[in-house]
């Protein structure tokens, strides 16, 4: 089968069987819910941009046995493949200012199509040719892939074998002839409500004890027993409220589900690593280096969207041209393209694994992360500096329409002449949507958060950054032998 449109996409998420949760009740249609739909319009961008001439170079690969996939199914077979997967998530940050959900699966698919190799060829398994089976058929269906990684983790102190409650890691409870069957959950997940497949990977690095936790698998979204629960987000419920102004982005969004597998059952074909602990380790640098990498183009879209409300804010407020204003507008973009240079960089530096798939510089793209984990606060900071309080106090859209407090909201909010009272609302709301509404879980705590917290990256420098090889620099310098 061919790229799906962004309506074969919509019409192919109608045909599943998702058990998903909401306040409490089950939501029987998934795909028009006004709380949920912003999110699948997001992933439907990588569907319709890959449909659009101008956008074909940076979101369709064209394999060598000349078919065209969706580049979120590439596995990267070179350091343009790794910059070109930066600039696309760029470019779909800045069309959508909202997670787009679909890297999670490209991510994944990386990780695991170099680890599932490795695996192999230390035991003689067949992971990686389930993996690229797997792979195929996700391509031939155009298919959009969840990464699932993060599990609840209960009492962080302990390990998963030693947790009070065995489910708190996501692990094999029966082996069976046919397959594994698995329980546990995985939390944070954006991507799943809207992918037909899940991908799911140990969390942390495992010991022996801890063999049927290290556990990987792919499986369609609507497979028996599992359900998903959606989490709030912070004005989530303006998006039931028939407003488009309120809501500051009324296209797109995304939203969170805790997703439980309750005694999900996986065929052999589908087990990407059943009880390789050592390799546990691997899979989950390899997918978070991946993921860190990510934020350094996903982010950097969003940034350049809150970048251009700020300007626009500054400019309705008639306080564009001072010289502060202009200052801190460019300490924004320094920050935020600060951010581009070291996705490009760890993807310029990348190299090839065992497997021919290319993997980023980890050092590189775990200093991304670490930068992510700040930038896009000061970012955000410097916005809400220069928009003013109005960002957080305008009335509704509805008292703007409203016959007794739509004149006096329309003289009282107005800024420079030649601008409409409304438009100067409608970009204080994207604003206030970006930096404390709805995207804002997007954009402020999943940039500390996702891919790992900020000591997870420090972690990672800290052995990545090779301090005996400087000291050595110093010794030789300084005449010391
Ligand atoms: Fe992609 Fe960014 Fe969303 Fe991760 S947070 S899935 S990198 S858009
Ligand atoms: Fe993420």
């Amino acid at each position: 089968m061919a790229l799906m449109t962004g309506e074969q996409y919509i019409e192919s998420m109608r045909k599943m069987n998702l058990q998903v949760y909401m306040f409490g009740k089950k939501v029987e249609n998934v795909v028009d819910n006004p709380i949920l739909r912003p999110s699948l319009n997001s992933v439907r961008a990588t569907y319709d941009y890959a449909q659009d001439p101008q956008y074909e170079d940076l979101m369709t690969v064209t394999l060598e046995d000349g078919t065209k996939i969706n580049r979120f199914l590439n596995i990267h077979r070179n350091t343009t493949d790794l910059m070109n997967k930066v600039k696309m998530q760029r470019m779909l940050g800045q069309k959508t200012a909202a997670c787009f959900q679909r890297c999670v699966g490209m991510d994944a698919c990386n990780a695991e199509y170099s680890t599932t190799y490795e695996i192999d060829q230390k035991y003689g398994t067949k992971y990686h040719e389930n993996f690229k089976n797997f792979l195929n058929y996700c391509r031939e269906n155009d298919f959009t892939i969840d990464g699932a990684m993060t599990d609840p983790k209960g009492d962080r102190g302990l390990a998963p074998h030693l947790q009070a409650d065995p489910d708190l890691y996501l692990h094999v409870v029966e082996r069976r002839e046919d397959g594994i069957v698995v329980c546990g959950a995985k939390a944070h997940q954006t991507g799943i409500i809207n992918s037909q497949e899940v991908i799911v990977m140990p969390t942390i690095a495992m010991g022996p004890d801890d063999k049927d936790y290290a556990v990987s698998f792919a499986v369609p979204t609507d497979t028996e027993g599992i359900l998903m629960i959606i989490g709030r987000q912070s004005c989530d419920t303006r998006k039931t409220e028939n407003t488009t102004l309120d809501v500051g982005n009324a296209e797109y969004g995304g939203v969170e589900a805790l997703v439980i597998f309750d005694h999900v059952f996986v065929p052999n074909d589908r087990i990407f690593m059943n009880g390789e602990h050592e390799f546990a380790g691997m899979l989950v640098e390899r997918f978070a280096g991946f993921h860190r990498q990510s934020y350094g183009g996903c982010k950097v879209g969003v940034g350049d969207v809150l970048i251009g409300a700020t300007a626009l804010a500054a400019e309705y407020n008639g306080a564009e041209k001072a010289s502060h204003i202009k200052d801190k507008l460019i300490e924004m973009m320094h920050l935020n393209e600060t951010l581009y240079c070291c996705g490009i960089a760890c993807s310029a530096e990348g190299a090839p694994t065992a497997s021919g798939g290319y993997l980023i510089n980890l050092l590189l793209a775990n200093v991304c992360k670490q930068n992510v984990t700040r930038f896009p606060y000061e970012i955000a900071r410097l916005a809400e500096d220069i928009a003013g309080g109005i960002f957080v106090t305008a009335p509704s859209e509805a008292d703007l329409k409203g016959e007794v407090t739509g004149p006096w909201v329309e003289k009282y909010l107005k800024g420079v002449s030649g601008v409409s009272t409304e438009d100067r609302m409608k970009v204080m709301r994207l604003i206030e949507n970006l930096c404390l509404g709805t995207a804002a879980v997007g954009y402020r705590t999943e940039s500390m958060h996702g891919a790992g917290s900020p000591q997870a990256q420090r972690i990672m420098i800290s052995r990545q950054g090779n301090l005996p090889m400087k000291k050595e620099l110093a010794k030789k310098l300084a005449g010391i032998k």
